[in-house]
């Protein structure tokens, strides 16, 4: 399998990378459907950032007009840390350099009203930690109506650093018809309860 089917700004993006092979992760998640929600256990290092950058293209390139509105993202990733949220935008910016997406951080310790201007200017992925992500859904910054698709990275690292209520309250807030993916290292009981509640016929992806 190669990433031709990437759509070109995107194939663009990785052939100046040389990424020219899939990771077996990355094969795995683009081996699906494009609208089904998957439950993936994928280790760091694995390439799982690039794989639901990919997975998520057909949500953001589709309509990028009108998921551009501002403050209403077409896809929302939720990291458990301040250092892989930011390391996972600057792995989508040069991911959609071509695409020309904008892509805007929200993370705990950064300037809050920089983010907001940002988000008002119209986001197509947003990528924060769970707090002030919420913070800002609850201060109307960010608006979850539109989300098409959720990724949770490190989804058991969230779990275990207490991040389970501000989860419930941004997945809550999002629409149900949205697609969720789900990404752990581990695979504890938080997380099939994660999954069995908030995911419709996950495809489990074991790599
Ligand atoms: P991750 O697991 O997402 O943290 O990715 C680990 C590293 O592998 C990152 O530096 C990626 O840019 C890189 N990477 C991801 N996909 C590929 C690929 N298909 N070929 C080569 N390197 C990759």
């Amino acid at each position: 399998m190669t990433f031709f089917n990437a759509g070109a700004p995107l194939a663009r993006a990785l052939s100046e990378r040389d990424y020219t092979t899939p990771t077996a992760v990355q094969s795995a998640v683009l081996a699906h459907q494009s609208d089904s929600d998957i439950l993936v256990s994928a280790q760091t290092g694995s390439g799982k950032t690039v794989a639901y950058g990919l997975a998520i293209a057909p949500t953001i390139l589709g309509d990028r007009e009108k998921l551009g509105a501002p403050g209403a993202p077409g896809a929302l990733i939720i990291a458990p840390t301040r250092e892989l949220a930011l390391q996972v935008e600057r792995e989508l910016q040069w991911l959609y350099h071509y695409a020309e997406a904008r892509i805007v951080a929200c993370v705990g310790g950064m300037d809050a009203r920089l983010e907001r201007r940002k988000l008002s200017e119209g986001a197509h992925i947003v990528v924060g930690t769970p707090g002030r992500l919420r913070d800002h859904i609850e201060r109307g910054g960010l608006v979850p109506q539109k989300l098409k698709a959720v990724v949770l990275d490190e989804a058991d690292e969230m779990l275990d650093l207490g991040f389970r209520e501000d989860l419930e309250f941004i997945l809550d807030a999002t629409p149900p018809e949205r697609r969720t993916l789900l990404f752990s290292a581990t695979m504890p009981k938080g997380i099939a309860a994660l999954a069995r509640r908030y995911q419709r016929d996950a495809r489990r992806i074991d790599v």
